[in-house]
């Protein structure tokens, strides 16, 4: 931390070093003249001779970057497509719900790019957009917590009718709760004979999941990816649910959001997924991504479509990052092509001197004398 002589901080203030030396012997500190103290204790010995203290403190430049960027107003905020995670336990249907909707509502000219995957799709239902992205597994929801970033605004709660509450339903509901996320239940498999709803509603009133039909207040439906049964009630359910929620963006900002995935493509380099969450991503644009960095090189729908820029809560292909970012990591653009460079050299430094604590061999004293 800052630390100051006592010589230096007296020297500040026009006073006496020994009066800032009595006053340290008063808290309990005894303090020569070259001493350094600490900028608590300056603080406190310079507002007892009644003196303010401003600390000012070499900002990196991210910091810089982080504190310039304004606050949305009310009025720049534009209504935005809820973003939707599908969860639950292994086997109960989270992939053929995922594919269920997609395929179900995607218009025939799209229909030649569906099938090429992307880690997150968009369905539009009634005139209204919704996207849902497909966590690979719950760790990575969690890697992204850790993070700070916070991608989903809706978690759909698959549990199969045949099958039950599981280890991973209590996890995925610990997950949404945790992240303050709304939860929708989706008990599938309906179409099995031996699916039994109303067991699958009574286990989940021990955690505090209450149907409404019993006066409490969370939303089920009952689906059938298979059978595509009851798709379009769920879809109605998530748009009902995102108008109380009320999400919102100003899309006339610099672009921000979160790495869905990524992956080395032999003839394209690095491609990430990534989700908008504010701003407008563009084509040209200086993207960062932990220590990925690069000018959007091109851009593409999940449908495979290039598009020339991208929207709050729209998922996009992009092209043009240094290197694969990891998933979970959050990203932004800057304006300033070397501004952004710089970012990068302050991360790259960072992520070095970690690197560096971590490889550091431990040597004590008695290792030094005992050679
Ligand atoms: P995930 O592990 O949660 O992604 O589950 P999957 O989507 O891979 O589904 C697991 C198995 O359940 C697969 O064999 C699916 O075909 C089957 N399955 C999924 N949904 C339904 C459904 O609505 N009805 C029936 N009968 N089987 C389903
Ligand atoms: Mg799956």
């Amino acid at each position: 931390g800052e630390t100051i002589t006592v010589k230096a901080l007296a020297e500040r203030m026009c006073i006496n070093a020994g009066e800032v030396i009595k006053k340290l012997m008063e808290l309990g500190t005894l303090a020569t003249i070259n001493q350094e103290i600490d900028a608590d204790t300056a603080t406190i010995v310079a507002n007892e001779l009644g003196f303010e203290v401003n600390i000012k403190v070499e900002l990196d430049k991210e910091t810089q970057l982080m504190m310039a960027e304004p606050e949305d107003e009310e009025k720049d905020l534009i209504t935005r497509p809820p973003v939707v995670t599908i969860m639950g336990h292994v086997d109960h249907g989270k992939t053929s719900l995922l594919d269920a909707i997609r395929h179900a509502n995607v218009t025939a000219s799209e229909a030649g790019g569906i099938t090429q995957h992307i880690g997150a799709y968009q369905v539009e239902h009634k005139g209204k957009k919704i996207t849902f992205v497909d966590t690979p597994g719950h760790a990575a929801f969690t890697a992204m917590r850790a993070r700070g970033a916070k991608v989903t605004d809706i978690a759909i709660l698959v549990i199969a009718a045949d099958d039950g509450v599981m280890p991973q339903t209590v996890e995925a509901i610990n997950h949404a709760r945790a992240a303050k996320v709304p939860i929708i239940v989706a008990i599938n498999k309906i179409d099995k004979p031996d699916a039994n709803p109303e067991k699958v509603k009574r286990e989940l009133t021990e955690h505090n999941l209450i149907p409404e039909e019993w006066g409490g207040d969370t939303i089920f439906v009952e689906v059938s990816a298979k059978q595509k049964q009851n798709l379009g009630e769920l879809l109605e359910m998530i748009l009902l649910v995102a108008e109380i929620g009320e999400y919102k963006a100003n899309p006339n900002r610099a672009a921000r959001g979160t790495v869905i995935e990524a992956e080395l493509d032999k003839g394209r380099g690095p491609v990430a997924t990534v989700l908008v969450q504010t701003g407008t991503l563009k084509v040209g644009d200086f993207i960062i991504a932990g220590v990925a960095y690069g000018k959007v090189r091109a851009m593409m729908d999940y449908t495979g479509r290039r598009v020339s820029k991208a929207g709050p809560s729209m998922p996009v292909e992009v092209l043009g990052f240094s290197e694969v970012p990891p998933a979970g990591e959050l990203f932004y653009t800057v304006e300033d092509e070397k501004f952004g460079k710089q970012i990068i050299d302050e991360r790259f430094k960072k992520k070095r001197e970690e690197e560096l604590k971590l490889t550091a061999p431990k040597v004590s004293l008695e290792d030094l004398f005992n050679q």
